[in-house]
């Protein structure tokens, strides 16, 4: 079998579905499924073999975190942010029980930019509300996802009105945590 149906992380071979290009190689279904979900097409496009294997090494490390995280405040919605005023770091979680997913938990003092924006459909006017944090983190530099549950809101309607409601409840409990410094721009 030749390096290129082959996972360079596992040696196993790749499956049609699921795999991912990286810069040197190529990874598997399985081996990404311990991987941040913030990473995007071009995070992985740009990773080298090395650097994934950094990465999963990072993920496991960020098991430690999650269990000795203590969020005093938390922003319910289809991702709940939960914040901490003690450990000064945060995380978003789909999950209630957010210790089984592995969530990323990050530093306060690594945020760099809070974004909110409206994303617009190209065929039709409807439009999803996306929150981002940009990060100035080793494995992590952007937090990126859509606040509206289904896609696709009417603008104006009661579903747009409390995407946009939620995504300022994130804003505000960033904000009004102590020490933060950073840029913060709402844009289209
Ligand atoms: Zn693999």
């Amino acid at each position: 079998m030749d390096n290129e149906n082959i996972c360079s992380v596992c040696g196993k071979p790749l499956s049609r579905y699921g795999n991912r290009k990286l810069k040197d190689g190529a990874v598997c279904r399985n081996c990404i499924k311990p991987a941040s979900e913030w990473l995007d097409d071009s995070d992985y496009e740009r990773m080298s073999v090395a650097d994934f294997v950094r990465h999963l090494d990072y993920r496991k490390e960020n098991e430690e975190k999650v269990n000795s995280f203590e969020p005093d405040k938390t922003i319910e919605g289809k991702y709940t942010l939960y914040l901490s005023s003690t450990g000064k770091d945060f995380l978003f979680s789909k999950r209630k029980d957010y210790k089984k997913s592995n969530p990323d938990v990050i530093a306060f003092d690594d945020i760099t930019e809070i974004n909110i924006f409206e994303e617009k459909y190209l065929d039709t006017d409807d439009v999803d509300i996306c929150f981002n944090v940009k990060l100035n983190n080793d494995q992590i530099d952007n937090i990126y996802f859509r606040v509206n549950e289904f896609p696709g809101l009417v603008r104006d309607s009661k579903e747009h009105q409390e995407a946009i409601d939620l995504a300022m409840k994130y804003l505000e409990g960033f904000e009004n945590e102590e020490d933060m410094d950073f840029e913060q721009t709402e844009g289209e």
